[in-house]
């Protein structure tokens, strides 16, 4: 084991950018203001500039910062907690919309980077729900019959199969998700950042935004200046509950995550996977494993946590990177102790129902909203945000219906640390039951 956990605040797949943009220091307005600077807030801003609006995008510290420059890089059609469960939420007709949701986020996704030429080492790979144990065949066999009946794009894998591709022998029976891949998250933002500011989007950074106030032309209130539009669009996800709105929407939980030193090439020979799908475990809290463009593995999350108050987790979090860095050495003995470079992590924006939030708020209504992608967002947050930015141009997405339904909020404080306390407990056990019996079978094995 690491006994110290190198530590990066942000993440190893960003920097600060080289052409770092003002913060706002006067009073202006614009047709559209955006607060935040991720893959959604970005994407709204290029779709109506793209249309001749004058777009004004404020972000705290620097565009990519935020989750869409520190997660694991999976591009995935994932929704919901898992389509079983969101079959029996929503029904077969929203179930199987969503799932044509996810996918249609993906394909933008995939064509956005292509129309955009952005190098972010994506690898259409697809990814895998992996099984780690036995008592999974079942329930992931079944879990691909009904995605396959909501027309998701999945298969099973047998174990033979999951060999067949030279999937590492701790993941014994999968789902694979043929659509999507792996990317490199930083290079993605980044990239989207770039075609942002070509586009002409004005961006401000190190411009916090403190409050989004009402009015027939909407308010953005920062330290340094206000700017006021025809529109404003929220895209700040887990930190939503800092701003001075829709402050139960979302709760931010903190996931860390990992990536290794190089490996050699002949320890990356002898790991096979050669196909490079991305995997996540099928636990509760899952596990999520890829390797990286530059011969590295990266991954982690099993650990999230909440803070009282929806208050931001601290990002060093020793107990989470020994958890993580103790999976990932269960799940590939065969690597032996090659080290971890570094550790980080960062905070999704959970919804009470697990599904993104999009619509519009406000007396007028001119405060639009896309927030609470649940650590699935690379793909839909990308979506979203074009979507956002159609809905403000006149016309309606064909896939917006899909995430139209009365919104939930979560309870206020201190219902909502002790549920989230219980919840992620109660998880965790479920998930520790499993990882003994992978132990014990594996000690009998021997
Ligand atoms: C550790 C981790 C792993 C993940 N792995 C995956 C994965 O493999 N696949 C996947 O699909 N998803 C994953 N996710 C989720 C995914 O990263 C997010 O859903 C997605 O990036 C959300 O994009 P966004 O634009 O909505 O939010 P963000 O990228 O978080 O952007 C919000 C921005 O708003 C800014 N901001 C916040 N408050 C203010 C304010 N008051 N004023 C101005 N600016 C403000 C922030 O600084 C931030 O830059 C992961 C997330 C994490 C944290």
């Amino acid at each position: 084991m690491t006994e110290r956990h190198p530590f990066i605040e942000t993440s190893p797949w960003i920097e600060a950018p080289a052409d770092p943009q003002p913060a706002l220091d006067r009073d202006t307005s614009a047709d559209v203001v955006v607060v935040g600077g991720g893959y959604a807030g970005l994407s709204a801003a290029i779709t109506l500039r793209s249309a001749g609006a004058d777009v004004v995008l404020l972000e705290r510290d620097f565009a990519g910062s935020g989750a869409s420059g520190r997660n694991a890089g999976h591009l995935t059609p994932t929704i919901g907690k898992d389509l079983p469960t969101t079959l029996r939420l929503f029904g077969r007709e929203r179930a199987s919309a969503l799932v044509r949701f996810a996918d249609a986020a993906v394909e933008h996704t995939e064509d956005f980077i292509e129309k955009n030429q952005i190098a972010c080492d994506y690898q259409a790979s697809g990814n895998i729900v992996a099984g780690v144990h036995p008592k999974h065949v079942r329930s992931l066999e079944k879990a691909a019959g009904t995605a396959a009946s909501l027309g998701a794009a999945v298969r099973y894998l047998p174990l033979a199969e999951m060999r067949e591709r030279g999937i590492p022998p701790a993941f014994v029976c999968g789902v694979l998700e043929e659509r999507g891949g792996t990317l490199n998250p930083g290079k993605f933002v980044s990239g989207v950042r770039a075609a942002a500011l070509r586009a002409g989007v004005r961006v401000f950074e190190q411009t916090p935004v403190a409050s989004v106030e009402d009015g027939a032309r909407v308010t953005a209130r920062c330290a340094g200046g206000a700017v006021v539009a025809d529109h404003a669009i929220i895209a700040t996800n887990a930190y939503t509950a800092g701003l001075d709105r829709m402050r139960r929407n979302v709760a931010p939980l903190r996931v860390s995550l990992f990536e290794t030193e190089p490996l050699s090439p002949a320890a990356l020979d002898a790991l096979g996977w050669s196909g490079r799908e991305g995997i996540y475990t099928a636990h509760e809290a899952l596990e999520n494993y890829r390797l990286t463009a530059h011969g590295t593995i990266s991954g982690g999350s099993k650990v999230v946590r909440y803070r009282y108050g929806s208050r931001l987790p601290p990002g060093r979090d020793p107990g989470a990177f020994r958890a993580i860095e103790r999976a990932f050495r269960e799940r590939f003995p065969e690597l032996g102790d090659v080290a971890i470079a570094t550790f980080w992590g960062g905070w999704i924006g959970l919804t009470i129902d697990l599904l993104p939030q999009v619509g519009v708020d406000g007396a007028h209504p001119n405060v639009h909203y896309g927030i609470g992608f649940n650590g699935h967002g690379v793909a839909q947050a990308t979506l979203v945000g074009e979507m956002i930015g159609r809905r403000i141009l006149g016309e309606e997405h064909p896939q917006a219906g899909a995430l139209a339904r009365r919104l939930l909020r979560w309870p206020p404080e201190p219902l909502r640390w002790v549920g989230a306390g219980l919840i992620n407990r109660a998880l965790a056990l479920v998930d520790a039951r499993t990882d003994r019996q992978v132990r014990k079978q594996r000690e009998s094995a021997r």
